[in-house]
């Protein structure tokens, strides 16, 4: 049976990143989930070891703070000895209108979802290098990386700093075998968007946009996580991976 690679999936307790937790977790990888929700990270990592996880454990950590951050790779260090893969995933959406948006809440949303992933991403690349195996980061951004709407302006700052963040890091760490590369998902049903999608005339209107007539389930990019961890996936850097069932090429009229 080949290695299993060792995974960190930040804010993995739930939704997206509990979805693709569970994809490398039917690979039988090692995981990490990093999540400051920790209760509900470590419910995750039993269900993950019951799903085939070769291992699983949970360690609370708020990706905007540096120093919990590095503890939490120090840690991961200690348990597995290396680490193969990061999924920065954690993110939030306050979906506050642009004018009614507070200085403090805009600043929250720049740093849980892209500030947090430059430390998350340092702190792993400064373990890959040394170890010289190489190593895979995955971006989760959003079609907001380039659309966006009166209520989704700071996060759509936020996702595109992420997507270009993700394309200087592939430029640094390609040399080292590391690849980074994003995932923009379309709409997923999650704690974050279920208020949205659980309106019947919204789960209407969803269908008539999106080509695949459904809308994504967490597990749709955690199958495109595992491709681009994987070693059919070694010469792809850069790119973002755009799982959204067509959505991105439909214009709105
Ligand atoms: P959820 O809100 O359902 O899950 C996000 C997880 O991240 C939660 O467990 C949350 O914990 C955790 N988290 C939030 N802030 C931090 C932090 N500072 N440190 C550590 N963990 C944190 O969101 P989704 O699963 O829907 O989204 C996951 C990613 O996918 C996000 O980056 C999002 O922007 C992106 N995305 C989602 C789409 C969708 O349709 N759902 C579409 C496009 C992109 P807590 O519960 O404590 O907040």
């Amino acid at each position: 049976m080949a290695t299993p690679q060792t995974v960190i999936v930040t804010g993995g307790a739930q939704g997206i990143g509990l979805g693709i937790a569970r994809c490398f977790a039917c690979r039988n990888a090692n995981l990490i989930i990093a999540d400051r929700a920790v209760e509900k990270a470590r419910e995750a990592a039993d269900q993950l070891r019951a799903a085939g996880a070769t291992d699983a454990a949970a360690l609370a950590c708020d990706i905007t703070d540096r120093g919990q951050v590095d503890a939490m790779v120090e840690q991961t260090m200690k348990k597995f000895g290396g680490i193969d893969v990061l999924v920065n995933n954690a993110g939030i959406c306050p979906f506050i209108e642009i004018m009614e948006l507070s200085p403090e809440v805009w600043q929250k949303t720049i740093d849980v979802n892209l500030t947090g992933a430059f430390h998350c991403t340092q702190a792993v690349a400064r373990r890959m290098i040394p170890r010289g195996r190489g190593g895979r980061i995955i971006f989760i951004t959003s079609g907001a990386d380039t659309l966006t709407s009166p209520k989704q302006v700071d996060y759509a700052a936020a996702k595109s700093g992420l997507r270009m963040a993700m394309v200087g890091f592939s430029t640094a760490l390609g040399k080292y075998g590391i690849t980074c590369n994003a995932i923009a998902p379309g709409m997923i049903l999650t704690p974050m968007t279920a208020f949205h999608w659980e309106i019947p005339e919204n789960a209407a209107l969803l269908k008539q946009r999106v080509p695949m007539g459904r809308i994504g389930t967490p597990e749709d990019i955690g199958n495109a996580a595992v491709f681009l961890a994987s070693a059919e996936a070694s010469y792809i850097n850069g790119i973002t991976l755009r799982v959204d069932g067509g959505l991105w090429g439909i214009t709105p009229i």
